[in-house]
């Protein structure tokens, strides 16, 4: 290395470093150029090659990062992902009293689907965790409940949207796993998966166990008024209930309700010089 390809680099300065190196070759090519009169002669074109080389192999320890201990840290990647984690029947698919038990069962909201790829488009992986207890009564098996999942997937492909993994628990009640919501283990195991802290990871469902599970593992509850807190199902009183039984828990009409909101409150909060673009 030259002094001032060297001194730059003392100084940190990688690129004037590696600018003094690169304008070195200029001049050996000159000189070369210069006294090489008899083209064919072997010990000028090993000293003209073997210079050339010690420069390249100079550049080449300037530009390897990989010696370069960081400065500082690198940022924790914890909380880099953005993933939302939705609850499946009555807030993804109608809900039915009887289990949705068939592919032809699984019938989506109005929008619901839209609402995924939307949240897809701006970033935001997105997960089931939910409790598919008809596997533990006998109503259906894995195949049929691969098969729901399957028909899921292909619908929500068609917006352009994916659903990066189904944790599903399918036990009953009196397995006493820790995976039936509002048990957090399903929860847990996204979080495992990932390599993630669900830290005010929202969760989005129609049920207090929804809330209650996703709480648990330190996500931020949001509940929709579809499924089993559908208008219809619950009212504004007992729905002021069911929240009250989960403090912090935001309230939307529907999954799109509960994408637009997202998508909106992570616009307000970047800093204007992210938006110029906009
Ligand atoms: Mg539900």
């Amino acid at each position: 290395m030259t002094p001032r390809s060297a001194q730059a680099f003392e100084a940190g300065d990688y690129t004037a470093s590696l600018q003094a190196l690169a304008a070195l070759k200029a001049p050996v090519d000159a000189f070369f150029d210069g006294v090489m009169v008899n083209a064919d002669d072997p010990k000028l074109r090993a000293n003209r090659l073997g210079l050339l080389a010690r420069l390249h192999g100079a550049m080449n320890r300037v530009a390897d990062l990989s010696r370069w201990p960081p400065a500082e840290p690198m940022p924790s990647t914890q909380h880099a992902m953005k993933l939302v984690i939705l609850d499946r029947d009555g807030t993804i698919n109608e809900d039915r009293d009887d289990y949705v038990k068939s592919p032809e069962e699984w019938q989506p909201i109005p929008g619901a689907l839209e609402a995924i790829a939307r949240l897809n488009h701006n970033g935001w992986h997105t997960v089931v965790a939910t409790n598919q207890s008809g596997i533990g009564r006998g109503l259906f098996d894995m195949a049929t409940l691969n098969a729901m999942h399957l028909k899921m997937h292909q619908l929500l492909a068609v917006h352009g949207g994916r659903i990066d993994a189904v944790f599903f628990c399918p036990h009953v009640t009196e397995d006493r796993c820790d995976c039936r919501k509002p048990q957090p283990g399903l929860f847990h195991q996204i979080g495992e998966r990932f390599g993630l802290e669900l830290d005010a990871v929202p969760v989005v469902g129609d049920t207090l166990r929804d809330l209650q599970a996703g709480v648990s593992a330190g996500c931020e509850p949001h509940l929709v008024r579809t499924g089993k807190a559908a208008p219809d199902r619950m009212n504004d009183a007992q729905i002021a209930e069911l929240v009250a039984q989960v403090p912090g828990t935001r309230v939307h009409a529907t999954l799109d309700d509960f994408a637009e909101w997202l998508v909106a409150r992570e616009r307000a909060q970047k800093p204007a010089s992210a938006r110029s673009d906009e």
